[in-house]
């Protein structure tokens, strides 16, 4: 695998060009631009643990506990925060108190709270609480496609045309997402073309942002540089900034998969704190990749997110104790059974 380089040796690399003759570093000033952009070095981290976590909980929390839970992830550096969704109770009875979610949480200004929306329905939902920025989602499988949303990709593809639309009209931001990049717990491998197909269609229909999910978490770095070399041509800039990673932890390849990712330029990825969540289509399984391990993992490998660690890691325990359930970070855990040793220590 190619290494990956931190700003500080392409720092480095830059110094020892320009101790070259003239004309050497001209044209290697050219490639030093030209790398510079494709490796930034700032990463956005977008926080779906209110959402895409709690949702894939059997418990049911309470909305004061979502309020603070959000309002304590406000306070951490994180720039993303997907707050609820406005799916219908009836098929996500977790997100039932999504208007009463986004009107208790502190809208801190330079943080964006985007929620989901399946449909007009849910689009008129949030904008009559002042949302500013949706997630519509479709997979990339048409099996998958009718039981999560009911109807073809085709007909997904309208449906979002409906939702997209209206948003421009109101200067909402819409960020897409792609389920089932990778794999289909109904068709079993999804193909790369297909998944460009869609992310061409959305982009087209004016999302910002498309994340690519591994929804059920089978992707290897192979598979998911197979994707993003199926991307390549429709991100004009060569950068993939309209491109985000969303990984599971189901087979515990997510880091690996994000690891794999960076070669290609991708710098937005979603998570859970405490990696909150699961699969519903596997029983016990890990949710997204924890935020605590993603950003542990950034910090080392000298990329930049403006995310406190510390900060995090206490949101993924207060969150962990207020619903009952284990830790699943594995930073979070380690550091916060350092600390408790340290505490009965001293
Ligand atoms: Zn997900």
């Amino acid at each position: 695998m190619r290494k990956i380089m931190d700003f500080a040796s392409l720092k480095r690399i830059k110094f020892k060009i320009l101790q070259c003759g003239t004309t050497r570093t001209k044209m290697l000033n050219l490639s030093w631009r030209k790398i510079v952009r494709h490796f930034s070095n700032y990463v956005r981290i977008v926080e779906v643990g209110p959402r895409d976590g709690l949702q894939n909980e059997s418990v049911i929390v309470p909305t004061s506990t979502k309020i603070s839970f959000i309002n304590k992830l406000s306070e951490t550096g994180l720039k993303t925060i997907e707050a609820t969704s406005f799916v219908s109770p009836q098929w996500l009875p977790q997100m039932g108190d999504n208007k009463e979610v986004f009107e208790g949480i502190n809208i801190k200004p330079g943080i964006s709270y985007p929620v989901l929306v399946p449909n007009l329905q849910g689009l008129h939902q949030a904008l009559d609480v002042g949302v500013q920025e949706v997630a519509i989602f479709g997979a990339a499988s048409e099996a998958f496609s009718r039981k999560n949303i009911n109807c073809s990709i085709a007909k997904s593809i309208e449906r979002f045309s409906l939702i997209t639309e209206q948003a421009a009209q109101r200067n909402i931001r819409v960020r897409a997402y792609i389920s089932c990049i990778v794999g289909c717990p109904y068709e079993g491998d999804v193909k790369p073309s297909v998944v460009a197909s869609l992310a061409a269609s959305m982009l087209e229909l004016g999302c910002y942002e498309v994340s690519l999910g591994d929804t059920i978490g089978v992707g290897t770095p192979k598979k998911i540089r197979a994707v993003l070399n199926e991307l390549k041509t429709l991100s004009p800039s060569g950068t993939f900034s309209e491109f985000a990673l969303h990984c599971h932890d189901t087979f515990g390849q997510a880091l690996t998969n994000i690891y794999s990712s960076l070669d290609f330029g991708i710098r937005i990825f979603d998570s859970s704190v405490a990696g909150l969540g699961g699969c519903p289509y596997a029983a016990g399984a890990s949710g997204n990749v924890a935020t605590e391990d993603l950003l542990y993992f950034l910090n080392g490998q000298g990329l930049e997110s403006g995310v406190d660690l510390k900060k995090v890691i206490d949101v993924g325990d207060y969150i962990s104790t207020q619903i009952g359930r284990e830790n699943k970070s594995k930073v979070g855990t380690a550091i916060l059974r350092k600390e408790k040793h340290t505490r009965v220590k001293n």
